[in-house]
């Protein structure tokens, strides 16, 4: 319903949709079918500054009219996207931090408020959280098959929890970034999977400064394993 629309752009900008307001505008957008119109109002409503006339609300049906061509793939010109890009959970199962949370996205197109309320992310911070996750799998990866955590999965039920992911975030602080942890990665195979369950942090404690000492090894296989 055309009509919806532009009470909700009317609405949307603190306008009354008196009669004559809204008898300009739909005459402005009539060869444009609803679909178009809506487009055209979202467009308005996230990224104009003040109340577009209806000339130019016109023109922007025009542009909507037009093949979708977004001039970012990643946030489709939102100018953020939202942590986890809607999956809570990773490919083994870990929590994704800040799920949900918005975060700015690179190309620097204006944002909106996100409708969701949630706080926004800085990327410094989403760095850090992806690498604290990725520093514990490789932790639990190799605990697999201890005592206390005979799978990968009651490793993950133990140690990525509320309380721990504070104490892993500290630790990829320290460790710094994949460089270091693809180092971490090969020293961890010669640990010994009962300390990867039961002490994990003393572990990363020990081997972090290791990582981050020694020159990167030439096996690129295993930055691929663990990057990708
Ligand atoms: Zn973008």
């Amino acid at each position: 319903m055309k009509h919806f629309e532009i009470e909700r752009l009317l609405r949307a900008f603190g306008r009354k949709a008196h009669e004559h307001t809204m008898d300009a505008y739909l005459e402005f957008v009539r060869e444009y079918d609803a679909g178009q119109v809506r487009k055209a109002v979202e467009h308005a409503i996230n990224k104009a500054e003040k109340m577009p006339p209806p000339a130019e609300l016109r023109k922007f049906c025009a542009i909507g009219a037009l093949p979708d061509k977004a001039k970012c793939d990643h946030c489709k010109d939102n100018g953020f996207v939202l942590v986890g890009a809607g999956e809570e959970y990773d490919q083994h199962g870990f929590r994704v931090i800040a799920f949900d949370h918005p975060i700015l996205c690179k190309c620097g197109a204006a944002a909106p408020p996100p409708e969701n309320g949630k706080s926004w992310v800085q990327h410094e911070a989403m760095r850090l959280w992806h690498l604290a996750r990725l520093l514990a799998k490789e932790v639990g990866r190799r605990a697999a098959g201890s005592e206390l955590t005979p799978d990968f999965r009651t490793w993950r039920q133990v140690w990525w929890i509320d309380k721990e992911i504070p104490e892993w975030v500290e630790e990829a602080k320290k460790l710094g970034g994949l460089v270091a942890l693809v180092r971490f990665s090969e020293l961890i195979a010669k640990e010994d999977p009962n300390d990867c369950a039961e002490t994990p942090f003393r572990v990363c404690q020990r081997l972090i400064p290791i990582s981050k000492s020694e020159n990167l090894s030439k096996n690129m296989g295993i930055f691929k394993s663990v990057v990708g």
